[in-house]
């Protein structure tokens, strides 16, 4: 008789790869789901969690987020697992910090890494050649990073070097991901246009889709359809979009002006001068909000307080501008291509570290408007995403599949329970695992077994990033 590690009683249990939603108990060993019925018997459970009123999902899988030493930093592991994240993608590295703050920092997370294309740090020029751009890809792959982020909106390389990159990383089947924008386009509606072109017909995971759709070259509804028909049209591209009012990007200023070209755009687009001073005046009417670590969390401030905070760091944080309308983030969270399918696979946040890690509260609302289902949110915040990084097991609620699991109070939209590898990692909202697995290749598994981290080995090849 299977002792169960832990028994979930009375929940409501959600299962995206089968559709079901019924009323069952949920018990799990060793790791995976033991069994799934009504009145599963407590008396053979070392644990057991009445769920009455609360629903059970797949784990939330959070396919664009940052923690980094270069962005998001250490707080994004319990951040996430707060909010009940339990998987998730680090969207630029550089994967030796990413593992670093994995091993010293993890509460129980599996965490996926691709390492940036970043002229001036990986690569030498905007430019790449094949040779340059193959050793970084087959390095990082070693190192345990799953392929490669472009980051084009913030550090382009040529239209050439983009398509470049994107043909190699296919050619070794490894990830890679985009953030729209080259030396000839920005990040907007008409670099994600060109994205796609560039793509051609590989595989490309683009990311943050909401963030094209801001109004800044056409009116935002009509960016926001232009981006779904071109995703509709091209099923080689993978994508996310994220349902927070809030970007996050980089306030350090250099010559009396910030240095990246986005924040000078939020900068217009709140009505301030993009520069320096500028970004001051932001911060101090409250339209600039910078990240600031606190407590073991990074959180949003404005005015004088968080413009010292500013200064005293040489003004090298991050910063968030609520720059997201509504109603392109509702459209791209719902729309469907003609098969039925989403046209834009997951939910993400683009927080970690970066406070907006909002797809339990935010994809519960549109649960609660009726413009998602549970098993469709589930759908987007857990198995497709899962699918795409190749990892099988997970992203589903069936007998056998590895337990991550995300309960879920649907009246206040808060995760209550967060079960990573069959243990416990967050129990109303306090983070409370150890350790992080990382997702990698069987190229960089020694790498990071080396590091003390615990390798879970993918095989893009058969993951849905290659087969759609
Ligand atoms: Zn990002």
């Amino acid at each position: 008789m299977t002792v169960y590690d832990i028994l979930l009683k009375n929940g409501t249990v959600v299962d995206p790869a089968s559709g079901r939603v019924e009323a069952a108990d949920l018990a799990v060993a060793d790791g995976r789901i033991a069994e799934i019925g009504p009145d599963l018997d407590p008396t053979r459970a070392r644990e057991t969690f009445d769920l009455s009123g609360s629903h059970v999902l797949p784990g939330i899988v959070d396919m664009h987020m940052h923690a980094s030493a270069w962005l998001g930093g250490r707080a994004g592991h319990k951040m996430m697992a707060e909010v009940g994240v339990t998987t998730a993608l680090d969207m630029s590295g550089p994967i030796d910090s990413v593992l670093d703050i994995a091993r010293d920092h993890g509460v129980g997370l599996n965490l996926a890494c691709i390492e940036a294309v970043r002229p001036g740090q990986t690569v030498q020029t905007a430019d790449p050649g094949p040779a340059e751009i193959r050793a970084l890809l087959d390095q990082s792959l070693r190192k345990g990073a799953i392929g490669f982020k472009l980051l084009g909106g913030h550090y382009p390389l040529t239209p050439e070097a983009t398509a470049r990159t994107i043909e190699l990383a296919n050619e070794a089947k490894a990830y890679v991901a985009f953030h729209a924008g080259s030396t000839t386009q920005g990040s907007n509606i008409e670099g994600f246009l060109q994205a796609v072109e560039l793509a051609g017909p590989r595989a490309v995971h683009i990311a943050h889709i909401n963030s094209y759709c801001r109004g800044a070259v056409r009116a935002w509804m009509q960016e926001t359809e232009e981006a779904i028909a071109a995703l509709t049209a091209h099923p080689n591209l993978r994508s996310e979009s994220y349902l927070s009012p809030l970007n996050g990007t980089s306030a350090k200023c250099a010559g009396g002006a910030p240095e990246s070209r986005v924040t000078q755009h939020c900068l217009t687009v709140g009505g301030f001068p993009p520069t320096e001073a500028g970004f001051e005046a932001a911060v101090l009417a409250g339209w600039a909000q910078i990240n600031i670590a606190a407590g073991g969390r990074v959180v949003l401030g404005t005015g004088p307080a968080a413009r010292d905070y500013w200064r005293q760091r040489g003004t090298d944080v991050t910063v968030s501008f609520a720059v997201n309308p509504p109603e392109p983030r509702l459209r791209l969270a719902t729309a469907k291509r003609p098969s039925g399918e989403f046209v834009v696979d997951a939910i993400s946040t683009d927080g970690g570290g970066i406070p907006r890690n909002v797809i339990v509260e935010m994809g519960l609302a549109l649960v609660k408007l009726q413009a998602l289902t549970l098993v469709e949110f589930a759908r987007k915040a857990s198995l497709n995403p899962a699918r795409i990084l190749g990892l099988g097991a997970k992203g589903a609620l069936q007998v056998g599949a590895d337990a991550d699991i995300t309960v879920v109070n649907l009246e206040n939209q808060r995760a209550v329970l967060g079960i990573g590898n069959g243990r416990v990692i967050m129990h109303r909202g306090y983070a409370c695992g150890s350790g992080t697995r990382i997702v990698t290749t069987a190229a960089g598994a020694d790498a990071v077994r080396a590091r003390g981290l615990v390798p879970l080995v993918v095989n893009l090849a058969e993951s849905r990033f290659y087969r759609h």
